[in-house]
């Protein structure tokens, strides 16, 4: 591996014109005036002229923008999004016309500067500069700073920017919506010795005075201001040619040898997305920029050509990274690129319809996961998203997938399950409906109609439709405008004339309406396929019954292959033939069924005992991925019966019975050659096993934990952190505080973000308000703080929430401004004590707008539910581990 140290990425190819150069008549008429929007709508912004000197150690700014514009409506104001903006000067030049300087008023409030003018301003071209000056941040908000220590154990900071969803308006003044598309030439002057990054290749590049240098980038295609990137430090950069572009990835300098996955991964993944959405990327390079530091809300970000991704999900380090941030860095990867065509050169026009970037993202990731490495288990990643999609649409308080967002609180809150997970599962279901092909060639279609514009949900539906899929808009306006979950309850099934037949009667699945959507149920229209014995069928329902006819007969799977985003009530009849084929079935349809099951048996449609007998049937040989899911859906059953001592020991018995011997027969440490899932199995049933104190597992721990105080290299890198978990999970004052000496000790910003994140694991409650205080020292690093008391959330959730609402100042200024009012549902993420609803209640009264509570409400209904249910799913999961004794892996495994 060659690591190229190039101080600029001077691309040969030459830029790619956007396909219209868009004419200022063009552009008034795509600005769509029934948009929601914050601003007046009497100007539009044509191109950016940018310039700006970071003066990176005093964390502040200063810029000049440049803005040809067009007026639309004679005025005398022009107002921008500004957000902690200083302007020393406006001034407007008509194109034909004397200057004139503008009086300048800034409001914090809304986010804005309005630039008032001696006269009405009439309609036409005009050219606005200002002089102004920012902060640079300590979180990911605009322009912010990374601190970390350099290969020589130094200091150093190096600076990036973070825009989605409205923070492009702390870097410069701009028109912040997605729908006013510009251009942008930027310029910025760093250190003469510093690498600096941005979308598209630099133009130009020359020594000034102060040991600086000047960087001007080539000007940019038609984009939202939300896609710009800076990136500016002492940084290396490794390039391929793929495809005929320079992709490329950025890191600290010292770093260029754990980039090599992740810039193999890119050059892989460039030509096949050509391929798929039948335009080629249109910049020049593509970079990946790696930050030395972590957000609590993000990993990544798709900037058009500069795609930036923090440290621990970008770069691969033997001494730390698991099989799964492997996996995790190709998926990722994948994510942010497919953004390049979905988000940058088709983008949202509001950020209601933000869906289409990121669900339509994650859905093409997975598929690309799944196509260039099939033996990863992807397809079962693709269930595990719809799972945890349902998990929060149950819930009264979802909300449809095109969802209405006023207020930047809610652009930022939009970034969530249903956008992503629901969004991925729905196009899964809509590509299997409309066939792969003419899936694809409707996308092809879409991105070559829209290209450098803005588009509405259902300009979507209308290309893939136009592309054969008929009856696909009316099925996924159904799914996209409606919130919710549809419930397929199977009636009796028959066997007639070779054909399994039965009535499905459609209603809605609720976890904390049950009733009431009983009596009131949404209607879909719902693409459902189902085996029996070999056969298979496909149906539309369509009203409150349908009748399914299944060629075959045999046991009936509705929803086989697990494309169809509903819930599906069986007969116990049925259920109990599913449970006795369970061993058969793909793997897909194995965690597809047991996870219904379970859904259905928490929310109360069926007893504890229906869904348990299905996840007691997944065999012991499954695969990888499904075991670990399996795993995952008996632990947080676990975590449920919190509180009960006697049943969690009675229920960690059993799941040590079943899936201690697949850990035994995978080893403790990662064997030359082995599968990948093999790898990504492992560490979860250590972690497991770990936590039902296993004293194999514990007496391993211990003895690893003892050499790695002398011998670095003493436990498996990949495993490092999974056993260094179980050791934190456990620890005593004396082992907290050698893991707190180890994570002092540790340069690396990875793997000491991950040593002082273990130090909030403890059990021991004295040990957790320990690392709470440590988080509100300097001593771990800005971006790592929050991340300790998430961790701490996870064992002591009462503790945590307490500590924030204590010192809630302080704590916000570790958070990303676009997170800070989401931290508090992730630190309640893992609970399960309804004496949290009164807590949160008073915390969102107090903290947040009327507009802004969502996110807390969905905890809130969370909590309520299982309040209700509780009891019944404690009695019948007990009864059901008595009559099943505390032997998994028994004669019913089948
Ligand atoms: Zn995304």
């Amino acid at each position: 591996m060659k690591s190229s140290v190039l101080l600029l990425a001077t691309a040969a190819l030459a830029f790619v014109a956007p396909a219209t150069a868009q004419t200022a008549a063009a552009r008034v008429d795509t600005v769509d005036a029934s948009l929601p929007t914050q601003l007046p709508r009497t100007a539009i912004p044509h191109h950016y002229a940018l310039n700006v000197t970071p003066h990176a150690e005093r964390l502040t700014f200063d810029g000049t923008a440049a803005i040809d514009l067009e007026i639309i409506k004679p005025t005398r104001e022009l107002t921008l999004n500004a957000a902690d903006l200083t302007f020393s000067s406006a001034r407007l030049i008509p194109a034909n016309g004397a200057a004139m300087t503008g009086t300048t008023a800034i409001s914090a409030d809304t986010e804005t500067a309005t630039f008032t003018f001696p006269r009405v301003l009439p309609v036409g071209k005009y050219r606005l500069e200002l002089a102004y000056s920012g902060k640079i941040n300590t979180q990911a908000n605009g322009l912010f700073a990374l601190d970390y220590k350099n290969k020589e154990g130094k200091d150093a900071r190096a600076i990036y920017t973070q825009f989605e969803a409205a923070d492009a308006r702390r870097f410069m003044p701009s028109w912040d919506e997605p729908d006013y598309k510009a251009t942008f030439d930027l310029t910025v002057r760093v250190p003469a010795a510093q690498m600096a990054v941005s979308n598209m290749p630099a133009a130009s590049s020359r020594n000034i005075a102060g040991g600086l240098k000047e960087v001007r980038f080539q000007t940019t295609p038609t984009m939202s201001s939300y896609l710009l990137f800076l990136g500016a430090g002492d940084f290396d950069r490794v390039t391929k040619q793929a495809a005929g572009r320079e992709v490329g990835i950025v890191m600290t300098r010292g770093n260029g040898a754990k980039a090599q996955w992740a810039l193999d991964a890119e050059a892989q993944i460039l030509p096949f997305y050509n391929d798929y959405f039948g335009t080629p990327f249109p910049l020049p390079k593509l970079d990946n920029v790696a930050g030395p530091g972590q957000s609590q809300f993000f990993g990544a970000m798709e900037n058009w050509g500069a795609i930036f991704t923090f440290e621990s999900v970008l770069l691969d380090d033997p001494a730390i990274t698991s099989e799964a941030q492997r996996h995790g860095i190709f998926s990722t990867e994948a994510h942010e690129m497919a953004h390049q065509w979905f988000g940058d050169l088709v983008t949202m026009a509001w950020w209601d319809d933000l869906w289409l970037n990121e669900g339509f993202a994650s859905w093409m990731e997975n598929k690309t996961t799944r196509h260039f490495h099939p033996d990863w288990g992807a397809d079962i990643d693709r269930v595990g998203s719809r799972e945890e999609a349902m998990g929060l649409d149950a819930l009264n308080s979802t909300h449809p997938v095109v969802q209405e967002v006023r207020t930047v609180e809610q652009a930022n809150q939009a970034f969530d399950t249903i956008a992503y997970q629901k969004g991925e599962s729905v196009i899964s279901m809509l590509e299997s409906f409309a066939t792969p092909d003419v899936w694809r060639t409707g996308i092809q279609r879409y991105v070559a109609k829209h290209a450098y514009q803005n588009t509405r949900t259902g300009d979507l539906w209308s290309a893939v439709e136009g592309a054969g899929a008929r009856g696909l808009t009316a099925i996924a306006t159904d799914f996209t405008t409606q919130p919710g979950i549809p419930l397929i309850t199977v009636g009796a099934s028959q066997c007639v004339g070779g054909n399994t037949v039965a009535t499905l009667i459609q209603g809605q699945f609720s976890a904390d309406r049950r009733a009431e959507t009983a009596a009131r149920p949404l209607s879909w229209r719902v693409p459902v396929r189902a085996t029996a014995g070999g056969g298979e069928r496909q149906i539309v329902t369509a009203g409150p019954a349908s009748q399914l006819s299944v060629p075959g007969c045999g046991p009936l799977l509705v929803n086989a292959g697990q494309y169809g985003y509903f819930r599906t009530l069986y007969t116990p009849q049925q259920n109990g033939a599913l449970v006795a084929v369970m061993p058969r079935l793909s793997g897909v349809d194995q965690y597809g069924l047991f996870a219904n099951g379970m859904a259905l048996s928490l929310a109360g449609y069926q007893p504890m005992g229906a869904g348990l007998d299905l996840l007691n049937a997944v065999p012991a040989n499954a695969n990888a991925k499904v075991a670990q899911r399996a795993l995952g859906e008996w632990g947080d059953l676990y975590d449920l019966l919190d509180g009960d001592a006697k049943a969690q020991a009675a229920l960690a018995a059993r799941i040590e019975a079943a899936y201690g011997p697949r850990l035994t027969q995978l080893g403790f440490t990662p064997r030359q050659g082995e599968p990948s899932i093999d790898a990504l199995l492992r560490p979860s049933l250590i972690g497991a096993l770990g936590k039902y104190q296993d004293p194999r597992v514990q007496a391993e721990a211990a003895r690893l934990f003892a050499a790695w105080q002398t011998d670095p290299n003493a436990i498996p890198g990949s495993l490092k952190s999974t056993w260094l978990g179980v050791i934190a999970r456990n620890a005593d004052a004396a082992t907290w505080e050698a893991l707190h000496q180890k994570a002092k000790g540790t340069p690396g910003i990875v793997e000491r973000t991950s040593l002082y994140q273990l130090l909030g694991r403890a059990q021991d409650e004295a040990l957790a308000r320990r690392a709470l205080d440590l988080a509100m020292t300097a001593e771990p690093g800005k971006t790592i703080s929050a991340g300790i008391i998430t961790s701490v959330a996870a064992a002591h959730p009462r503790l945590a929430v307490d500590f924030v609402l204590g010192h809630l100042t302080q704590v916000n200024q570790l958070i990303d401004i676009s997170g800070r009012s989401r931290f508090m549902q992730r630190l309640v993420q893992s609970s399960h004590d309804p004496a949290f609803i009164p807590i949160l209640e008073n915390y969102t009264t107090a903290n947040l707008k009327p507009t802004d509570r969502k996110p807390i409400q969905q905890v809130i209904d969370r909590l309520r539910s299982e309040s209700t249910q509780l009891p019944r799913v404690r009695t019948e999961t007990t009864q059901w581990l008595q009559a099943h004794g505390s032997a998994g892996g028994g004669s019913e495994r089948g």
